[in-house]
């Protein structure tokens, strides 16, 4: 089958040929239907030699979706035939972590040479993915296969980092969304029907705000030198109760910091090499709190998937064969993406 491998820390990935897989004890194989592409994928592609635990090669592709074609002797819990999105962070299984369906905390991460699947383990950019076992999967019926595979990873991401300041995002508050990106977007509409907060969005790219009105943000800003101050007058003037950043750089997390209220909560998701510094006294507003959501859990994922077949949740996505990867990955790389690629075998 082919699949489109990482060989070489910093250079692009390459389609090969590969063995299609034959699962045993557990595990389930699963034909790929679509693969989305993250920007963690350019992340991961651009580590230096030794930055990630990953041994080399492996098939890129952490948001899949398809259909059940073989199962291992052992696996239960689903039938040939079955379409499943795959749960993409795969923990060490037996920790009270993974136990309880939150892989992506998994106890034993730093003893794992992998994150998950296309992450140090063979991912979904090719025909066919191994799955490790059923519990990874969640079922997505009649969902198209390009809205169900983004909802593994840009949906679960966005909705976990929402789900986590649910507490402060009441009526009358708040939020505040940078990067209108793949994972942006979903979570304007996550906030949009799972919250009452007021929902205000920035980006560098005019399409990108275009995408977030359309995904029911109630207002939507270029980032610029006087961002801070008119987030602040859009929230009624007191500033943002939550702000969820999925860039990460320098630049929007000084933004994010000047614009939150006393007691405001910030949710760093992106990874754009940008730092934060804790000093008493110092910028940082009185009784503010951080977090850094990575993914979701297994339970969440189900409830991502509910919302999408309610219509609550939907991806914009842009579409590419998977022999076209290395153009889908040069326009992400560019900037010129709205909403996701997804690469379909
Ligand atoms: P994306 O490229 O689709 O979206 C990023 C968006 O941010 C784009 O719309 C871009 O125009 C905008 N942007 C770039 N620079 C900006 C700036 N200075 N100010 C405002 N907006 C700016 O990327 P994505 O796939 O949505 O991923 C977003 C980030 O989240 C990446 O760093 C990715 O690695 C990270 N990520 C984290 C997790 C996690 O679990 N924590 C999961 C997936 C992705
Ligand atoms: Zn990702
Ligand atoms: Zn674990």
């Amino acid at each position: 089958m082919r699949a489109l491998r990482l060989t070489t820390w910093g250079q692009a990935p390459a389609s090969a040929e590969v063995e299609r897989p034959v699962p045993h004890g557990t595990e389930v194989l699963v034909r790929v239907e679509a693969a989305g592409l993250c920007r963690s994928d350019l992340h991961v592609i651009d580590g230096a030699p030794g930055a990630l635990p990953y041994r080399l090669p492996f098939t890129l592709g952490h948001e899949v979706a398809g259909q059940v074609t073989a199962l291992g002797p052992t696996a239960d819990g689903v039938s040939a035939g079955d379409r499943v999105v795959l749960y993409g962070p795969w923990g060490c299984g037996s920790c009270a972590r993974c136990a309880a369906g939150s892989d992506n905390y998994c106890d034993r991460r730093d003893t794992l040479a992998w994150h998950g699947a296309g992450l140090g383990r063979d991912g979904g950019m090719a025909e066919y993915v191994l799955v490790p076992s059923a519990r990874h999967l969640v079922p997505i019926g009649d969902l198209p296969a390009d809205q169900a595979a983004p909802l593994s990873d840009a949906g679960l991401t966005s909705y976990h980092a929402v789900a986590g300041l649910r507490h402060a995002l009441g009526e009358g508050t708040t939020a505040v969304v940078i990067g209108v990106g793949g994972l942006g977007h979903l979570a304007v509409q996550a906030l949009h029907a799972t919250t009452a907060s007021r929902v205000l969005a920035v980006d560098v790219r005019e399409d990108a705000l275009a995408l977030a009105d359309r995904s029911g943000a109630d207002f939507s800003t270029l980032i610029r030198p006087d961002t801070a101050r008119v987030l602040r007058a859009r929230s009624g003037g007191v500033g943002a109760d939550a702000v969820f950043d999925f860039v990460g750089a320098p630049q929007t997390l000084e933004l994010a910091t000047s614009v939150l209220r006393p007691g405001g909560e910030l949710a760093v998701v992106g990874s754009g090499g940008g730092s934060l510094t804790v000093s008493k006294p110092g910028v940082l507003p009185p009784g503010f709190r951080l977090s850094l959501p990575f993914w979701g859990t297994r339970h969440e994922l189900a409830a991502v998937v509910t919302l999408a077949r309610s219509g609550a949740l939907h991806v914009e996505t842009e579409r590419f064969p998977l022999s076209a990867a290395a153009e889908a990955i040069d326009r992400l790389r560019r900037g010129r993406v709205r909403g996701r690629t997804v690469l379909v075998p």
